[in-house]
């Protein structure tokens, strides 16, 4: 068992970015308004989640710890996936990759805290907390060295945590993250921070995009916003004069959901191709958003790429609705 856990957590869990990644992916799950991430060393030796969501019950906390176990899906409609979690892995997997203690507190419930370290499951003990959930996931692939060693300089690694955190800060304006680095201990320094917006929607998108991004792409983004055949697409491009230098600006969402995928990428290229060079890239924060039924995201574990039913749909809306918004920027 532990070994089958150690094998299907490398999937799961590459690197420190990719645990944070899953946590903050529960934790918006779970209806956080307030989410908090530390991280010491790159988050090889912690990585602390802290929400104000849902909790867990005292007595499911065991469950939320065993693989395939997911609250989040009846098993009976794999394609109808609302939530970012569907395959009860990311716990399990942190539990067989580093030390991990969950504690919670659900509402009418009292706190419990819950440690797994290298697969083994300890007891669940009584714990103070006022709401929520904070779990806690300390020295990272210490009992397998030999993915430690293919880790980047904690830079780099607290550079993914960002990044991370940036994308999901996006995708969820009205959820506040707080970033800090706890590595020389105690409360740590701010690395990234951005309060939860209010108000309409496309306003609270730009503010964030503008704490995110930076103030520039923001001035120079046109809201995007069309439906074709019941899929949506909404968010922000940038005018072809705005440009990040060498750097990508490229942010694709489906359903939420942050993904690199090919087929939205070409169709954001194909949008700027009478606009831009081959060697400048188009930026845009943009949110593709269908029935779960048209689109397929269980491609992959690490959920980067999707595969759509109607490809060329989803191609049409985003170069027509880009071009159309260009031209009325006079392009
Ligand atoms: P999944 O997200 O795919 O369901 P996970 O292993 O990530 O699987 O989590 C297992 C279960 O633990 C979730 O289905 C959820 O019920 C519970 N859980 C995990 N994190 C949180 C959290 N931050 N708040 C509330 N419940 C959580
Ligand atoms: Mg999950």
């Amino acid at each position: 068992e532990a070994a089958i856990n150690r094998i299907a957590a490398g999937e799961v869990v590459e690197r420190p970015a990719s645990a944070v990644k899953e946590l903050v992916e529960n934790a918006l799950d779970a209806g956080a308004r307030r989410i908090e991430v530390a991280q010491a060393e790159g988050g090889k030796t912690l990585i602390r989640v802290t929400d104000d969501g849902c909790g867990i019950p005292a007595g499911d906390l065991p469950l939320a710890l065993a693989r395939h176990a997911t609250s989040k899906i009846d098993g009976s409609d794999l394609l109808n996936i609302h939530s970012f979690g569907f395959r009860g892995e990311a716990l399990p997997s942190l539990g067989a990759v580093g030390r991990l203690t969950i504690t919670s507190r659900a509402a009418g419930g009292e706190g419990a805290r819950i440690t797994v370290s290298g697969g083994q499951m300890g007891q669940v003990t009584p714990a103070a907390l006022s709401r929520g959930t904070v779990v806690e996931l300390r020295d990272l692939f210490y009992a397998t060295p030999a993915r430690l060693k293919f880790l980047r300089s904690d830079r780099a690694e607290a550079q993914a945590i960002a990044d991370v955190i940036k994308r999901l800060a996006m995708a969820e304006p009205f959820v506040g993250f707080t970033l800090r680095d706890v590595s020389g201990g105690g409360e740590g320094r701010v690395t990234f921070r951005a309060d939860a917006e209010t108000g309409d929607l496309f306003d609270a998108l730009h503010r964030r995009l503008g704490r995110v991004l930076g103030h520039e792409f923001a001035e120079n983004a046109l809201p995007i916003e069309a439906t074709r055949e019941e899929i949506t697409l909404t968010g922000y491009a940038a005018l072809p004069t705005y440009s990040r230098g060498s750097s990508v600006a490229q942010y694709l969402f489906v359903n939420g959901r942050p993904v690199r995928d090919k087929l939205l990428i070409g169709a954001l290229r194909g949008a700027y191709a009478d606009f831009l060079s081959r060697d400048r890239h188009p930026a845009a924060v943009l949110f593709v958003d269908c029935d779960p039924h048209l689109v397929d995201v269980n491609v992959h574990p690490a959920k980067a790429e999707v595969r759509f039913r109607a490809p060329g749909v989803v191609r049409g809306l985003i170069v027509s609705a880009l071009r159309h918004a260009l031209a009325e920027a006079g392009h």
